[in-house]
């Protein structure tokens, strides 16, 4: 497999207790991926509601001590394996100064943004739901994305634009393209204008609490019609054992679909290799 998986957590965040960088960069090697990034979680912001169901710790993490770990890591394998430093950060109105500062002061190969937190609320433990339908669920939060990231601007990836459909009630779960035209088309247009991915996020298909995201193939479509071609995947894994989970499936997904190839960035340069 001639491919990154661009999105990754170690024990740098706050929810990575279950792997390290040298863990995941070896069962990566093993799976025969070409590279591995570490995406550490670093949200500034975390929703006061998230207190009443687990203990809060910072959601961030120590970057020249995530970079020096990834340093050593890379020397101990050599070749078997390229590592990347990333950073997840995570995307909320209430934060743009701390994202401005750590992007500015700290040197990444690839920056994923992403909005884990909306409206003072986790989805993870509803809240977000609450006063909505599915239709203004899924639409509030591609808006979120979509404002928050043209507002960033000083990213590579847009991140799984469909974690929101993970832990909804609704019967409906697929953010289709025919449903929000509009803004998937506003998106697009960004994204493609300024030379940054769209994430495949393969955590989001295989399902929580039996709940299976299915992805639209139609979203694809659209972004290829429009002149997409900069497609990053990622496992979102937290564990060694799930690096590069579904990757076969969705890489040979994309080349039906008509897509070439998949994306990672160096030094924030855009790397483009063959699906
Ligand atoms: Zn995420």
């Amino acid at each position: 497999m001639h491919l990154f998986d661009n999105h990754n957590h170690s024990q740098f965040s706050f929810d990575g207790g279950r792997t390290s960088v040298e863990a995941s960069a070896r069962a990566a090697a093993e799976t025969g991926l070409k590279g591995i990034c570490f995406s550490d979680h670093c949200d500034h912001y975390v929703p006061p509601m998230k207190s009443s169901f687990e203990d809060l710790k910072p959601e961030y993490f120590d970057v020249p001590q995530q970079q020096a770990e990834i340093d050593r890591v890379q020397g101990l394998l050599g070749d078997k394996i390229q590592i990347l430093k990333g950073i997840e950060i995570g995307m909320h109105e209430e934060c743009h100064e701390d994202i401005r500062k750590v992007l500015s002061e700290y040197s990444f190969d690839q920056v994923l943004a992403s909005v884990h937190y909306i409206e003072q609320t986790d989805p993870y433990y509803g809240g977000y739901y609450d006063d909505k339908d599915w239709k203004q669920a899924y639409g509030g939060y591609l808006e979120t994305i979509y404002r928050e990231m043209t507002w960033l601007a000083d990213f590579d990836i847009m991140g799984h634009y469909d974690y929101i459909v993970r832990y909804a009630p609704y019967p409906v779960t697929s953010i289709r393209y025919r449903d929000f035209s509009d803004i998937f088309d506003e998106m697009f247009r960004y994204l493609i204008y300024e030379g940054k991915a769209l994430e495949i996020n393969t955590k989001s298909y295989e399902g929580h609490r039996g709940r299976i995201v299915e992805l639209d193939h139609n979203v694809l479509l659209r972004y290829r019609e429009l002149g997409g071609e900069i497609i990053s995947l990622g496992s979102d894994s937290h564990e060694p054992s799930r690096v590069s989970a579904g990757f076969t499936h969705h890489a040979a997904l994309l080349k039906s679909l008509g897509f070439r190839w998949s994306a990672h960035y160096e030094s924030r340069k855009l790397i483009q290799l063959p699906l």
